[in-house]
């Protein structure tokens, strides 16, 4: 696996030939990867492909059985957790319940041995930050979700850490609070130029609040890349489904002739830039956007029945009907009443705009 390099080549935290089992099972085997100074990175994958595992590594919660952990020039893989001047925001805060907000928020320091009258400044500093200084003799079980996270990350910030690490910090929240709140926060990190690692399986969530996402799956990274890319240039089918919707189509290469492969789908043909090789399965995907029900000549172009129109306000989701594992969605914008389930509808995009993968026979 090649090791993930951030686009500065800027060198903070290095990961480096992580490896961890389980009584014998790999979750993961030579992790390899890079952060910058500031980057605010997302760990994005499914359930059980070992984000948490790695969190847990990096922070020295949990030994890894090979690899070394280096961040700012240090190698931390000895260290225990409290030596490594990392923070953690655990899913479900881990708040003291009986503490107050300030007690919570002094708990970091006053176990370095900071004096009670040393930390109150800091502490009232952090509150201020997350906005939360009116509510410092309040007790954490008085306060609602979006606070107590609030609370978490004043808390994981007061002890200047080198590191941030938070794994689903935003899971606990209602969707329009974990929109704000993922915004506030971006914004703080960003301020402090702290250097975060998030650990979600929210694919808009790690779009959101990420300037670089690993997409994990089954303890290996298979795309590490800005957001813009991961959506653009999908490494694997496994990224480009995990990130994103499509239309999708498998087919086989039936020609190649100068860099255009011509894959034969169940709805006809489907030209794709690629060098592929005439008898190369193939899984083919559109981002629903990119398709046109207006397509111009050179287009490739596929005829569907409509068996749902999905009007969201914002956008129109056009659905067509399929009889296998293929998939058809075309997104336009804004309201649109000229289009009706049951009629069939050509659909075209760019040969460009194809995405195309290599599958297994
Ligand atoms: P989730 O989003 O559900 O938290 P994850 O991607 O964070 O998933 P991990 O929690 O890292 O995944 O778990 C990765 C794999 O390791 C899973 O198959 C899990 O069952 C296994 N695993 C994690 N911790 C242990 C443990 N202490 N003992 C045995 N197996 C474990």
């Amino acid at each position: 696996q090649a090791s993930h390099l951030p686009p500065n080549e800027h060198r903070y935290l290095d990961v480096i030939g992580v490896a961890k089992s389980f009584k014998g099972a790999a979750i993961m085997d030579q992790m390899n990867f890079r952060v910058a100074k500031g980057e605010l990175v997302s760990l994005l994958g499914p359930s059980g492909c070992g984000k948490t595992t790695l969190l847990r590594i990096i922070a020295g919660l949990l030994q890894a059985d090979t690899g070394d952990i280096v961040l700012g020039g240090r190698n931390l893989s000895s260290l225990p957790a409290h030596k490594r001047n990392i923070s953690v925001v655990f899913q479900n805060y881990a708040l003291f319940p009986h503490l107050t907000v300030a007690e919570n928020v002094a708990f970091g320091l006053r176990a370095r041995g900071t004096s009670k009258a040393d930390a109150a400044r800091p502490v009232a500093d952090a509150l201020a930050l997350v906005r939360m200084d009116a509510f410092a003799d309040r007790p954490v079980s008085a306060l609602s979700g979006g606070q107590q996270q609030r609370v978490a990350v004043a808390r994981a910030l007061v002890v200047s850490p080198d590191l941030l690490l938070l794994d689903e910090p935003f899971s606990a929240l209602d969707r329009k609070l974990r929109e704000t709140m993922q915004i506030e926060l971006k914004a703080l990190l960003r301020n402090r130029g702290i250097t975060a690692i998030f650990v979600t399986h929210d694919q808009d969530e790690a779009m959101g609040v990420s300037d670089r996402i690993a997409v994990m799956n089954k303890g290996k990274i298979e795309q590490f890349a800005e957001p813009s890319t991961l959506y653009a240039q999908p490494a694997s089918p496994f990224v480009m489904d995990f990130v994103g919707l499509s239309t999708r189509l498998s087919g086989r290469v039936t020609e190649q002739a100068g860099g255009i492969a011509t894959v034969t789908t169940n709805v006809g043909p489907v030209r794709a830039r690629s060098g592929l090789a005439a008898g190369t399965p193939v899984l083919l995907g559109v981002r629903p956007e990119l398709i046109t029900p207006d397509p111009t000549a050179e287009m490739n172009q596929i005829s569907v029945q409509l068996d749902d129109v999905m009007t969201l306000g914002s956008k129109t989701v056009l659905h067509g009907a399929t009889t296998d594992d293929d998939n058809f969605l075309c997104e336009l914008s804004g309201i649109r009443t000229d289009y009706k389930r049951g009629q069939t509808v050509t659909w075209g995009w760019a040969v460009d705009d194809t995405l195309i993968h290599a599958v297994p026979a």
